[in-house]
């Protein structure tokens, strides 16, 4: 937690700043701009190089910020040196460190050294590049990279500013929610237009108002059930109706309910005019089949767009690019190379297969925005909502210059080899599904269960702030979602996360009374094994093992009766023991494998009736290989009703633990 500073700190700070030498607090100059500037650059580079040492989360709470600034802007320059302390004290303590390679939240937000300087060129030049003249080098880099990046990851050529053949190109916007708008307020502009020339109003301007008005109200858009809050989003603020789609099993859109719910409408009256197909969704990074969808939307003459804002990237290596097939069938498509291909925020790729449809949508064209050269070259003003736009292009460019392609198609790989890596340690344990096929470096998980057994665990991991991953909800299943962000991550890390994980979901399960019913199973299965062992066996035993077995018994049959499950190592756990109502065996503890606890347990005789043991033998013919073999048990702590099978490859002391769940196996 960031130290809150108290008042009289605050004002001293303050007074400082209000009675101001301005001999000794020049406004930053050239010179002092030389000297922070190199000093930022070296202090930012320490930090992502040392980022694993930050907390991926904060430890504040909301309002933190207001104990540690004042409450006014000062009236007088303040020495840079306050500022930039500030960093450390004020900001960093607040900030959720994107770049951590324990970040697994949302999809990557990545950035590299490339991008970072190249957006503080474009900074210092600062040009709004909203038509060519006001910066031709923006407009004129940006087409190039667009094309670059196009053919990248192997776009149809109509797509390209190159092809003189059509008038598709590429633009780069804010965010991905931000290109499926522009292409809704495209589409609708296109399908209005042409009810209006349908019905022969153009030209009269009375009925073409109406006739506008009343085609706006009957327009409906389509997306899956998977897709992106953006959609919902362009929807609402573009006036237009929207219907989710059921999506199957593999969480992708249904052409045959696509077909259905055009159909209903039209029935009812309304126009279909718009399809946002998604190409990696945020909750498991499944896909849409363009194959499928776009037939659909070429016989009901629909506006097809492509939300790839996470996958998007992953198609610049060709063997993922089976996800985009059926692309020709598109109008346009976006992904965010702001994501995953290390371009820093903000930087949306967004393709359009005919830029007239952006330009009678956004075409305004007043007098002081004209210039010699309207009409003969682009102005991207005309293909997105805002006026002005930021020179995105040079840090777009200098990225793919300096990894090349080929090292680009590496980082993604590596993120890909990464995430199958962690499927693979999720499913070594069995108390964990994936309910997901994992696609790139997304794996979603969770507990057997309950959800709540996931969320509890999810907001652990959080709290501690050591791992952070975000949740999604799958057809009613409360997932977690990790996904292989930073391009810094290591197997280490991933080792690391995975063990905190581990260790957590085992907290949680000993807490629930899911854990304990399920390890009062596992025990009392394992009873029964060496019940039969004993009786199998046919030799005698000495009391003092007839005792044992008597007094795990009784100690179970509490915990099933509802009585709180010992915990390890809990200080309930030794009084038990003390009082010799608990066998070693019955709950495992380090503290049970300590010399101390390997006494036998003291006599049962106060009370508790002693089954008829006479002839009762212990099976010493019952081994390891034995119990891993045969030693299964419902499910893993999580889930009661899966089945699952307990080894007892890594003995515990006296006590077995399952390898693989952890479950408590007593031992003879
Ligand atoms: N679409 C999908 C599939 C996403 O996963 C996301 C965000 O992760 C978005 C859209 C929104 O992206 P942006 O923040 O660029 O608007």
């Amino acid at each position: 937690m960031p130290r809150a500073r108290c008042s009289d700190e605050l004002s001293t700070m303050h007074s400082k700043t209000t009675k101001p030498n301005s001999a000794e607090l020049p406004v930053m100059d050239s010179e002092e701009y030389r000297k922070w500037g190199k000093r930022i650059v070296d202090e930012m580079s320490t930090y992502i190089t040392n980022i694993r040492e930050r907390r991926v989360l904060p430890d504040v709470k909301p309002g933190y910020m207001r104990a540690l600034v004042p409450d006014h802007a000062p009236e007088d320059p303040e020495p840079f040196t306050n500022l930039y302390s500030d960093l450390e004290d004020v900001i960093m303590p607040g900030m959720m460190h994107w770049q951590s390679p324990h970040n697994h939240a949302y999809f990557p937000a990545l950035h590299s050294y490339p991008s970072l300087l190249a957006d503080m060129v474009a900074n210092a030049i600062n040009c709004i590049g909203f038509t060519w003249a006001s910066s031709p080098a923006a407009t004129e880099l940006e087409m190039i990279v667009m094309d670059w990046l196009a053919k990248m990851i192997d776009l149809p050529e109509h797509f390209l500013h190159s092809n003189k053949e059509s008038h598709g190109g590429g633009v780069i916007q804010t965010t991905a929610s931000e290109a499926t708008f522009v292409s809704v307020l495209a589409a609708r502009t296109e399908a209005i237009g042409k009810v209006l020339v349908e019905l022969g109003v153009i030209g009269d301007q009375a009925r073409e108002e109406q006739a506008r008005y009343d085609t706006f109200s009957r327009l409906v858009a389509y997306c899956s059930n998977q897709a992106h809050s953006s959609v919902e989003k362009a929807g609402l603020i573009g006036f237009v109706r929207l219907r989710l789609v059921d999506s199957d099993e593999n969480l992708s859109m249904r052409p045959d309910e696509l077909v259905r719910l055009i159909e209903e409408d039209r029935k009812e009256g309304y126009i279909p005019f718009y399809v946002c197909a998604t190409l990696g969704t945020t909750g498991s990074c499944s896909f849409d089949n363009l194959e499928e969808i776009g037939p659909i939307c070429k016989e009901n003459d629909m506006w097809l767009h492509v939300d790839a804002a996470y996958a998007g990237a992953a198609f610049i290596c060709p063997e993922f690019r089976t996800f985009m097939r059926g692309i020709e069938w598109t109008h346009s498509i976006a992904f965010n190379p702001s994501k995953w291909l290390m371009v820093h925020f903000d930087c949306t790729a967004m393709w359009v297969k005919d830029s007239q449809a952006l330009h009678r949508s956004f075409n305004v064209d007043p007098i002081y925005l004209q210039h010699e050269n309207t009409g003969l070259a682009i102005d991207f003003m005309h293909w997105q909502v805002g006026l002005s736009k930021r020179f995105r292009a040079l840090k777009l460019w200098w990225v793919i210059r300096s990894f090349g392609v080929k090292g680009l198609q590496k980082h993604i790989r590596e993120s890909v080899r990464l995430a199958a890596k962690f499927e693979a340690f999720v499913r070594s344990d069995p108390r964990f599904e994936i309910p997901a096929v994992r696609h790139l470096g997304l794996v979603v998980f969770r507990l057997k269960g309950e959800n709540e057994l996931t969320e509890k665990l999810l907001k652990k991991m959080n709290s501690e702030g050591k791992v952070h991953c975000v949740p999604a909800s799958l057809k009613g299943k409360y997932v977690i979602r990790f996904t292989v962000t930073s391009q810094y991550t290591t197997v280490e890390d991933l080792t690391r996360d995975w063990s905190i994980i581990r260790t957590t979901a085992s907290e949680i399960l000993s807490q629930t009374p899911a854990g304990e019913e399920h390890r009062t199973r596992v025990f009392l299965k394992a009873m029964r094994r060496r019940i039969k062992g004993m009786l199998m066996a046919g030799k005698q035993y000495s009391l003092d093992s007839r005792m044992d077995l008597v007094t795990t018994l009784v100690s179970s049959a509490k915990t099933a009766n509802g009585m709180p499950t010992m915990r390890e190592n809990s200080m309930e756990a030794q009084e038990y023991y003390e009082r010799g109502e608990m066998l070693d065996s019955a709950v495992q503890t380090d503290d049970m494998c300590s010399p101390r606890s390997r006494r036998r347990s003291k006599s049962v005789d106060d009370g508790i009736s002693v089954p008829d043991l006479k002839g009762v033998t212990l099976d010493d013919s019952i081994n390891e290989a034995d119990l891993e073999e045969e030693c299964s048990s419902s499910s893993s702590s999580s889930s009661p009703e899966a089945e699952t099978r307990h080894s007892t490859r890594q003995m515990n002391g006296r006590s077995n633990s399952c390898h693989q769940c952890g479950a408590t196996i007593p031992t003879m």
